[in-house]
Formats: structure tokens, C-alpha cells, sequence
């Protein structure tokens, strides 16, 4: 059975009775809670008893085709250098006995579980596997249609030139991806402007935008990213674009980096970050203050990378304001546009795409990511512990 209503949800400051329209989606109607609200449990109306309102989360870097979610445990080895990991993640992703479909739907539950509800995947495409694993989240994406949005980047991750990928690129683009991905092209591919060039030139011929894995460091990075916001320019492809991880805007000073920020912001490309902590990475706080959209994703859960990561955004949200101090009112409500697309109060005929938890506020809930009570796709009951006394969502 379906929720339609659920009474005392509580928004800001005050208690709401939420009505969902669950035809369209939507949330239909926001009216202040009354003392015929409370304690109203049916099959179809739910009280939420004062849970605060928080808006579902957004995922921007993850790949649904490299964990190990569900399979036995597998030891990794001492990284050393990327060609060494990059074969070894081929191996071990090669001998798994299950397919891509079933280990990237065991993901999106655990991310709906949590309440997220849009992501950005990179899919490995090279000319051994083909575009294999694309077909199979392609698949995965009309299965999850209307509760999971999903975002696909054609991940050339053994290298654009160095592993000959263009071919197999624009097979990826032709089937569906719809970002052109691209690693490293100064340490993977060894020709920084041939290799942004052939990227941008792709993204011209599907009409794509762009998402590039960046870990080359210091002002070779610097240089890529430079180069990266020119290209954006170029090609008129502001908004289009992204780099991911940069951790080099960490590595150098913060002039430098202030003046690269500067630049992002005029070409309108975005820095996507995982919010690692055993490494530099960009800083955020600059990063805002001159005008650059940043967003965070979970990027590696339990793969041949890192067994690190749970795929929950609020968390992460939680561990980014940590790391660079937002303990103030202001500072933590500055996460919020960074783990999420929506807004922090909902007006009627929005998506009825929403987490419920215990919290005092929203600044409460980010510092402390509270167990999600509800999570909330497109009306649907996707997650949380009331998922748990219900059928789960049939898709
Ligand atoms: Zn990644």
C-alpha cells in the first residue's frame, strides 16, 4: 500500500502535514499541521511525529559497475603504479561471477536506501570489454526509471589514447552515455592537449558534456585543469563540465589555486570531489567563496581501489563540513547545495523526493547524519526504516 499523506513532518521551524501525489510525482500539498494531525497511522496515511524534512541526496561520482557489494571479500594489493592497479582491477572485476545488472542494482538499492536519488556513474568502456558493462546499466536504467536518476559517463579508464578507446567511445556515446569521461592525460595518456582535444572533440560530435578523473598532481594539474576550462570555453560548454577529484587544486598555493578557481567560475566548469582524507584535495571553501559549482559523490565502494565508503551522501556531506570546520549556522547549511539538487523547504508541486530523520534541524542533521527514518523517490517509499514494514517498492 501506497503513503499518501504523511502529517507532523517537520519543516524549519514549524510541524506540516504533506500530501503526495503520487500519479505525478509530486508533492501536492503543504499545510500546517493540526491536532487531528497526530497519531493517524492507516495503511495510507503516516505520522511522521515531528521528523525533520530533508531533501534527497545527490551522488555525483560513483561507479555502479566496480564494487564488490555482495561478493566475498577480496584483499587488495599495495597500490604502486596506475598501470599496475589498473590491470589488477581488470582481473578482479573479470572473475566475478556476477553480472554488471546485478551488481549495479544491489548498489542503487544501498544509494535509495539512504536517499539518494540521482546519480552520476562512470562506466568503464575500453576496446577488450567493449561497451559490456554500458549495456547493462543502460538495462539498469530503464528498470530504475522514475525513482533513480542516473546520469552515464563513458569512462575510458584504461586511458583515452593509450588504450586506443576513441573507437569505443563513440560506440559508448552512440548507445546511450551521455558524458564523455577521460582520465589522467598527462599521467595515463602522456599528451595533455592531444588528449583533452580528442575529449572535447567527442563531446562535439554526441553533444555531450564532459567528466574528467583528474589525480595528476601539483601544476601538471594545474596546466590539465587550465586547459580543461579553455576547451569548456571553446567549445561554448559551460555547465557541461566537470573535473573530478583535483586534488592538485590542494596541492599548490592558494593564490594559485584562487586563480584557477577564478577561471572555472568564468568557464562555468564544475569540481567534483569524494572528500578524501588521506590525500590533499581541493579547497572547497575557496572554491565557493569565488563562484565554482562543486559537488561530492561517494566515487569508490568496496572495489579493487578502496574498501572504504557506504554510498551515504549525508555522511559524506557530514565528514566534508567536518574537514574543513563549517561549524557555523551558515557553514553547515552551505553543504546542503553540494549533496543535494532540491531545496531545504519544499513548496507544493515539488518532487516528492525527500528523507525523513531525527534531527532538531537541517544543520543538526548534516552534522550528525542521522539513521534515515524515510527516503522518498517521486512519492515512492524507496528507503529508511518504514521501507521495512512495507513491501518494498516494486520497480
Ligand atoms: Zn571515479
Amino acid at each position: 500500500m501506497s503513503i499518501t499523506q504523511i502529517n507532523r513532518v517537520r519543516i524549519n521551524e514549524g510541524l506540516f502535514d504533506l500530501t503526495l501525489d503520487l500519479e505525478k510525482g509530486l508533492i501536492s500539498r503543504i499545510a500546517p499541521s493540526t491536532n487531528a494531525s497526530a497519531g493517524v497511522n492507516t495503511s495510507s496515511v503516516r505520522d511522521a511525529e515531528g521528523l525533520h524534512y530533508l531533501p534527497s541526496t545527490t551522488d555525483m561520482h560513483i561507479h555502479l559497475d566496480k564494487h564488490f557489494l555482495g561478493e566475498p571479500w577480496r584483499p587488495l594489493q599495495p597500490f604502486i603504479t596506475l598501470p599496475g592497479q589498473l590491470s589488477f582491477e581488470k582481473t578482479m572485476l573479470a572473475s566475478l561471477p556476477t553480472t554488471v545488472a546485478e551488481r549495479a542494482r544491489r548498489l542503487i538499492q544501498l544509494l535509495l536506501s539512504h536517499g539518494t536519488t540521482k546519480i552520476r556513474t562512470h562506466v568503464d568502456v575500453d576496446p577488450q570489454i567493449g561497451i559490456s558493462h554500458l549495456e547493462h546499466v543502460l538495462q539498469v536504467r530503464e528498470e530504475y526509471r522514475g525513482v533513480m536518476e542516473i546520469e552515464i559517463v563513458a569512462f575510458p579508464q584504461q586511458g583515452l589514447l593509450r588504450s586506443d578507446s576513441i573507437k569505443v567511445m563513440k560506440d559508448a556515446l552512440r548507445a546511450g552515455a551521455e558524458y564523455v569521461g577521460g582520465v589522467d592525460p598527462a599521467g595515463l595518456d602522456r599528451q595533455v592537449d592531444r588528449s583533452l582535444e580528442a575529449t572535447f572533440e567527442l563531446s562535439a560530435e554526441f553533444n555531450a558534456g564532459v567528466d574528467l578523473h583528474l589525480h595528476d598532481p601539483g601544476h601538471l594539474g594545474l596546466y590539465t585543469i587550465s586547459r580543461f576550462a579553455d576547451l569548456t570555453l571553446q567549445a561554448d560548454k559551460g555547465g557541461r563540465t566537470a573535473v573530478s577529484h583535483a586534488y592538485c587544486l590542494g596541492q599548490v598555493s592558494e593564490s594559485e589555486s584562487r586563480e584557477l578557481a577564478q577561471q572555472l567560475k568564468s568557464a562555468d566548469v564544475a569540481i567534483i570531489t569524494s572528500v578524501p582524507l588521506d590525500r590533499a584535495m581541493p579547497r572547497v571553501d575557496q572554491l565557493i567563496a569565488e563562484g565554482v559549482t562543486v559537488h561530492v559523490g561517494s566515487d569508490n565502494i568496496l572495489d579493487a581501489w578502496s574498501p572504504f565508503g557506504n554510498g551515504d551522501l549525508l555522511a559524506r556531506g557530514a565528514k566534508l563540513a567536518e574537514k574543513f570546520g563549517w561549524i557555523l549556522d551558515d557553514a553547515l547549511l552551505q553543504t546542503y547545495p553540494l549533496i543535494s539538487e532540491n531545496p531545504l523547504t519544499p513548496k507544493e508541486g515539488d518532487a516528492a523526493s525527500f528523507i525523513l530523520a531525527a534531527a532538531t534541524n537541517a544543520k543538526h542533521a548534516i552534522a550528525s547524519a542521522p539513521i534515515r527514518e524515510a527516503a522518498f523517490s517521486g512519492g515512492k517509499l524507496v528507503g529508511g526504516k518504514w521501507s521495512e514494514q512495507f513491501s518494498l517498492i516494486s520497480i
